[in-house]
C-alpha cells in the first residue's frame, strides 16, 4: 500500500487534506504548485515537491518521472502534458488526461453529460452577442451566460436579465469561451460525492445540500433534509453521471445538483473531477473521507465505507472577510467550545475577502441539536466578517 508515490497538481486546500489522509496510510506524496508555501506542502515534511507551475509542461514530466500515479486538486491543468505523461508511461494519470479535459471545459462537459442522457439544464452555444440574444428568446430571462474554461466560485458566470443586458453580460466575460444555460428555479442545491476505481466500480456518498452566498459554498448540510424520493433520485443522478464517463475516470468526483422548484426534478449543474468543498464534512461524519478515498481509488485499492457514522453533520466555510484575519479565527476560536466542532485551518497567509481560509465540521445527534452548534459559529461567523 505505502510503496506507490502520488504527485498531485495543486498545492491548495485540496491537496493538504489529500495529504493528511496520505500520511496516515503512509503513502508518500509529492506536490506541484508554484507556491513553495502551499498549503498542502506545509504539512509535508518532504524535499521533493516541485514548486513550478501545474500547468509548466516539463514540472508535471518532472514530477510524473518520481512518481507512480499523478491527480489533481484542481480541474484547471494543463492536460495535454497529462496526456503525454500517459503515452510516455512515466506514470499513470487518474483521472485520465481525457476525463479532466472533458469536465474542465463545463460545454463539452455538458455535450458528454447530455449524450449520455444525464438530465441537465437547457443550454446552448454562446460565441456572439446575436447567439446570446437568441438564447434569451428561448430561454427567457434571467438565463445564465457562463465561461466554459477556468470557472470556479461563480466567477465566471453572468445572469442575464433582459435583452438589453446581454451586451453587459459580453463585456463582463469579454474575450473568453462561453455557453448559456436556462435559469433553474430551484428551492435546495444537493450535492453528491462518488468515487470510482480505475476498473469502473463506484461508491457513492450520502446526499447533502450545499446552501451558497455569492455564488461561494458557504454551507453543507448532511444528510439533506429531503424526502425519501428525492433523495433516491439524487443518488441515482450522481450514480449515474459519474458511471458514464469516459473509462480512466478513476478517483473522486463532487457532483452538484439543483433541486428543481417542482420538488421532484433533479437536475446536474456540474461535476468536480476532484475531492469537493461539498465533500469536506466526510473527514469527521462518514467511515472514509472523500480524501482517502480518492487516494484509494487513484492507488486502485479497495474503496472504503462511504456511509454516515453520525447522525448529522454540517460544514460551515470559513472565508476572509472585511475584518482580514480576524474575520477568520474569531469563528474557529468560538467553535472551540461547541461540543461536535472540528476546526480546520489551510495555512494560507492572505485573509482576502472571499477566499477560502478554512472551515468547520459539526457533528450531533439530531437535526435539531446540529442547528443549534451551528447556529453558534454563524453567528460568530457573522460578527466576526462585519
Ligand atoms: P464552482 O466550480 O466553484 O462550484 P462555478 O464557477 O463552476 O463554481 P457554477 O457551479 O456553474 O459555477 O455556478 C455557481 C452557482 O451559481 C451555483 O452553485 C448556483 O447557485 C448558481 N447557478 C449556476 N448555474 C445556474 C443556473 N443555470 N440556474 C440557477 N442558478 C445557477
Ligand atoms: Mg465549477
Ligand atoms: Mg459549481
Amino acid at each position: 500500500m505505502d510503496r506507490q508515490v502520488v504527485g498531485i497538481l495543486g498545492g491548495g486546500q485540496l491537496g493538504r487534506m489529500l495529504v493528511e489522509a496520505a500520511s496516515r496510510l503512509n503513502v508518500q506524496v509529492r506536490v506541484l504548485d508554484p507556491t513553495a508555501q502551499s498549503p498542502a506542502k506545509q504539512i509535508s515534511n518532504f524535499t521533493q515537491h516541485v514548486d513550478e507551475p501545474f500547468t509548466s509542461s516539463e514540472a508535471i514530466h518532472a514530477l510524473a518521472r518520481e512518481c507512480d500515479v499523478l491527480t489533481v486538486e484542481i480541474e484547471h491543468v494543463n492536460c495535454a502534458e497529462l496526456a503525454a505523461v500517459e503515452e510516455s508511461g512515466e506514470a499513470k494519470v487518474r483521472p485520465s488526461a481525457a476525463a479532466i479535459r472533458l469536465i474542465q471545459d463545463k460545454y463539452m462537459q455538458k455535450e458528454y453529460l447530455a449524450a449520455q442522457g444525464v438530465a441537465l439544464p437547457a443550454y446552448t452555444s454562446c460565441d456572439t452577442l446575436d447567439e446570446a440574444r437568441a438564447a434569451g428568446e428561448a430561454f427567457g430571462y434571467p438565463f445564465v451566460l457562463k465561461c466554459r474554461l477556468g470557472a470556479y466560485d461563480g466567477r465566471g458566470n453572468y445572469v442575464v436579465k433582459s435583452r438589453d443586458d446581454a451586451e453587459a453580460g459580453f463585456a463582463r466575460l469579454g474575450g473568453r469561451m462561453l455557453y448559456a444555460e436556462k435559469f433553474v428555479p430551484f428551492t435546495k442545491e444537493l450535492a453528491v460525492m462518488v468515487v470510482r476505481r480505475p476498473g469502473g466500480q463506484v461508491a457513492t456518498y450520502p446526499v447533502v445540500e450545499t446552501v451558497q452566498r455569492g455564488n461561494i459554498c458557504e454551507l453543507v448540510y448532511a444528510p439533506a433534509q429531503i424526502d425519501g424520493r428525492v433523495r433516491e433520485a439524487a443518488m441515482k443522478v450522481a450514480t449515474d453521471t459519474v458511471s458514464c464517463l469516459p473509462s480512466g475516470s478513476a478517483g473522486i468526483f463532487g457532483v452538484e445538483m439543483f433541486l428543481h422548484e417542482d420538488g421532484r426534478t433533479v437536475l446536474v449543474n456540474e461535476i468536480a473531477p476532484r475531492p469537493h468543498n461539498s465533500g469536506h464534512y466526510t473527514i469527521e461524519a462518514c467511515c472514509t473521507s472523500q480524501f482517502e478515498n480518492h487516494l484509494r481509488a487513484v492507488l486502485d485499492l479497495p474503496l472504503g465505507d462511504t456511509s454516515l457514522k453520525v447522525p448529522a453533520a454540517a460544514m460551515i466555510n470559513v472565508l476572509g472577510g472585511a475584518n482580514g484575519y480576524t474575520s477568520v479565527l474569531d469563528p474557529c476560536l468560538a467553535s472551540l467550545e461547541v461540543p461536535g466542532a472540528t476546526v480546520h485551518l489551510y495555512g494560507k497567509a492572505d485573509a482576502k475577502s472571499g477566499r477560502k481560509m478554512g472551515h468547520i465540521t459539526v457533528v450531533a445527534d439530531s437535526a435539531l441539536q446540529l442547528r443549534r452548534r451551528t447556529d453558534l459559529i454563524a453567528g460568530k461567523l457573522a460578527n466576526a466578517s462585519g
